[in-house]
């Protein structure tokens, strides 16, 4: 069965609970697509990082804090929220080396953003303050619910996977894709203009969701077939 590593966040519950964790609803979601979760704590050093990258099949990049926006150039704006430079640090490197291996990686949420930043992008540092016209990305109500539909450009992966011109998801994000990273493409798109999937033509699997089908995988086929789509291209 193919490995699929996973970046996690930090937890800091008492002085003695304290380290690097994933929720299980992304990795039951790893789980009912066939594939082996594999979660990548803190603390790898360059040359750990290329062994792990030897060993997984795949990398999902999961949801969490704010990019440090000095890695694109800008200073912090009031509405930055929780940034976290020892998982920038990792997560970047861990994109390099699976990008030098040519394997899958899935970005979701923040990953969509980690993916954008470390390949030359930007992003809006908080989506109301910046983006005017919005609709709202931050839905009220339980986190399995669909709250906003996107357009998926036709002819793009994202597309094939999800067999659809339009999937509604939910949306719990206040920054976006601002400058895309040279060679990505839009694959998909909310109302507002507000980029909600990138992905990277020519490379087998490089993919970039703004919403969270983590949390939507077992109601919902289009997030099932994101989790199969990459456990599928591990292969
Ligand atoms: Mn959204």
């Amino acid at each position: 069965m193919k490995l699929i590593g996973l970046s996690g966040t930090t937890i800091s519950i008492t002085e003695e609970l304290e380290g690097t964790t994933a929720s299980r609803h992304y990795t039951d979601g790893i789980l009912q697509a066939g594939g082996l979760p594999v979660l990548i704590p803190y603390g790898y050093e360059s040359n750990q990082v290329q062994e792990i990258c030897d060993r997984i099949d795949a990398l999902i990049l999961t949801g969490g804090e704010d990019v440090n926006p000095a890695f694109y150039g800008e200073d912090p704006i009031g509405a930055i929220g929780t940034v976290n430079p020892e998982r920038d640090d990792l997560e970047f490197r861990l994109v390099t080396a699976m990008m030098e291996r040519k394997k899958p990686i899935l970005g979701i949420c923040r990953g969509i953003q980690v993916l954008n930043v470390v390949l030359g992008g930007s992003l809006y540092q908080d989506i109301p303050k910046q983006v005017r016209g919005a609709i709202s990305h931050r839905q009220k109500g339980p986190r399995g619910y669909l709250s906003h539909r996107v357009a998926v450009a036709a002819g793009s992966k994202l597309s094939e996977i999800v067999g659809s011109q339009e999937i509604w998801v939910n949306s719990f994000h206040h920054q976006s894709v601002k400058e895309l990273a040279p060679h990505f493409i839009v694959s998909a798109t909310t109302s507002d203009g507000v980029i909600e999937a990138i992905e990277l033509p020519k490379y087998p699997f490089l993919l970039g969701v703004q919403w969270h089908p983590e949390n939507l995988w077992q109601k919902n086929e289009s997030a099932a077939l994101l989790f199969r789509a990459l456990v599928e291209a591990a292969g």
